[in-house]
């Protein structure tokens, strides 16, 4: 048995295929028969032609155009007389192929990477793509193609990218285990997502295991066995019907409003990465979208989307969700978040650095366009605009300028917008909650994003599994820290709402419902499982746990009471 982090419920058992991450090394010889090495490079590019276009087919019937665009780009780059013609004149000169091709796109990355054009810099990122896949195809190395692994499978890798996440067919994959990754990694995000099983952190898992050995992956309680005992295996295959039952019986909460047993009916929203997971929300029964993490649209394409390509996404989410509330957080990138075409710089503390609303107010052109486009997609629904990582009044303030200016255009060019579109600020840092009634009287509702939030009032990086142990919410500062926020909302009369992953333990919930939390923002598949936890506390019942609660001294001490009176 190993213990990692338990990251998405649910059992999954099935048989292993690890996902290994290939070096691309190789030795830089001087090469003698330059003629058959010219004929290895030309062997592998048009591999590359041919795998490329059939590849940008699947992509352009199964997502769509657009999409398969990038593919094709590639195509015409690498068709273009002038790289391959390096790479050629490379060879003729008795280099070998490897370094040829990694000498001239490293030449043509350093070019496009420093140009001021957008578009240009992505070339950038186009090229390495190409790079990659042409040293892959000459040092025969072959991924998996993870979208074909036979059914049952159970995945293994060091880290699962969001890009390889999303390959996985649902249909086929019933467990995640890996080697990195916190409970509020974005892969352990889409994993919640997909309702796959997953156990994160699992130290040297990818050494441990081999291909076809069978696993048991408890994405509940955070633990792997390998090659499991019949007794083990029978025992999980039990917990494994019991917990499909359970979230069958859930079921009877569809359609139902959320309320509390004594009657209090407060709003369930969910959390969204994509405009097409609105829909899923809307299939889960969700009220309301209280997070878009807008940078998912950033981070899935080669480019710096668009005004009009944002305004489309936004308003899909917006339309999609028929008038109910959609809140989109803008931009969040640095920390654990990179988008290659804009270049950020390599930080030391990237968690303290130059990340989410510090550099869009540093970057004024790339915020302009995204808050003009989710101020146009207003038009269409209920869209309101929450700015991610406030430390200071002066950051809310400047975003609200901007929104002002904006309208101010609208208005000047006829531009249709909702005239009471509201500003928000999440509350995820030590310094935003400790001002939490200085920023309540700037902003128009508070969202507490407790993975942030956890992470820098603990001092711990929440990707980090040697200081996983303290990183918890129930952590008596961090609770601590989660009533002072909602105590001030309150005072000031604006909503308070939680789309950290707090907000949908079952353990928390009785908690927020004593502090008066009144909007819990979840992933869409634990929507039903909200519902019927909040359903079973009445305030009166939730104030004494919370008194109990508050009282205590550690997080052990707390995390036990709260076990012992949850209600299941
Ligand atoms: C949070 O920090 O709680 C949050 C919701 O944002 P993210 O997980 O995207 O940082
Ligand atoms: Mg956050």
């Amino acid at each position: 048995m190993y213990k990692g982090i338990a990251a998405s419920r649910g059992i999954g058992i099935g048989s292993i295929c690890v996902i290994v991450e290939h070096e691309l090394k190789y030795e830089a010889v001087k090469v003698a028969d330059t003629e058959a090495e010219k004929k290895r490079f030309l062997d592998a590019v048009e591999v590359f032609k041919a795998e490329t276009s059939a590849m940008a087919e699947d992509i352009r019937k199964r997502i769509g155009p657009k999409e398969a665009e990038i593919l094709e780009g590639h195509l015409v780059m690498i068709s273009d007389p002038t790289m391959a013609g390096e790479m050629g004149k490379m060879i003729d000169a008795g280099q070998c192929a490897e370094s040829a091709v990694e000498a001239v796109c490293d030449m043509f990355i350093g070019m496009f990477s420093k140009m001021d054009d957008d578009m240009m810099r992505q070339r950038a990122s186009d090229i390495s793509d190409i790079k990659v896949s042409l040293l892959k195809l000459l040092l025969g190395i072959k991924d998996i193609d993870i979208s074909k692994v036979e059914p049952g499978t159970v995945l293994v890798a060091k880290d699962l990218t969001p890009s390889m996440t999303s390959q996985i067919n649902k249909d086929n994959v019933v467990g995640i285990i890996t080697e990195v990754g916190g409970k509020t990694s974005h892969s352990a995000i889409l994993a919640r997502a997909l309702e796959i099983p997953a156990v994160l952190s699992v130290p040297d898992v990818t050494t441990l295991v081999k291909d076809k050995d069978t696993a048991v992956v408890d994405g509940t309680e955070g633990i792997i066995y390998i090659n499991p005992e019949g007794d083990v295996l029978s025992k999980y295959i039990i917990k494994r019907e019991d917990f499909i039952r359970k979230q069958s019986e859930l079921k009877s909460f569809l359609g139902k409003p959320t309320v509390t047993a004594d009657g209090t009916e407060l709003e369930l929203f969910c959390n969204i990465g994509t405009p097409k997971d609105a829909k899923k929300a809307m299939e889960c029964d969700g009220e309301g979208v209280g997070l878009f993490r807008s940078e998912f649209l950033f981070m899935d394409s080669n480019h710096l989307p668009t005004e009009d390509e944002q305004f489309s996404a936004y308003k899909e989410a917006a339309v999609t969700m028929q008038g109910k509330t959609v809140i989109i957080r803008t931009l969040d990138i640095g920390g654990d978040k990179d988008i290659p075409y804009l270049n950020m710089k390599k930080e030391e503390n990237p968690f303290l650095g130059y990340r989410a609303v510090r550099y869009c107010l540093g970057n004024r052109d790339t915020y302009m366009l995204q808050l003009r486009a989710i101020v146009r997609a207003s038009a269409f629904g209920k869209v309101k605009i929450m700015v991610p990582l406030v430390t200071c009044v002066d950051e809310i303030r400047a975003v609200k300028e901007m929104v002002a200016e904006i309208k101010k255009d609208f208005d000047a060019n006829g531009i249709e917008y909702d005239k009471s579109i509201e500003v928000g600020c999440m509350i995820e840092t030590p310094s935003a909650s400790l001002i939490a009634d200085i920023l309540a009287k700037e902003a128009d509702f508070f969202s507490i994003g407790t993975n942030d939030l956890t992470q820098y009032t603990m001092s711990v990086d929440r990707g980090n599994a040697d200081v996983a142990y303290l990183y918890s919410t129930f952590q008596p500062s961090v609770l601590r820290s989660i009533k002072n926020i909602i105590e001030c909302g309150r005072k000031a009369g604006i909503p308070v709402g939680m789309c950290g992953e707090a907000a949908a333990d079952p353990l928390m919930i009785p908690l927020l419902i004593s502090f008066g939390l009144t909007e819990f923002s979840v992933n869409p598949v634990l929507v039903l499982t909200a519902r019927c936890i909040i359903s079973k506390w009445s305030k009166q019942e939730a104030d004494e746990l919370a008194a109990k609660v508050m009282a205590l001294d550690t997080e052990k001490e707390i995390a036990a009471l709260l076990k012992q009176e949850a209600k299941e």
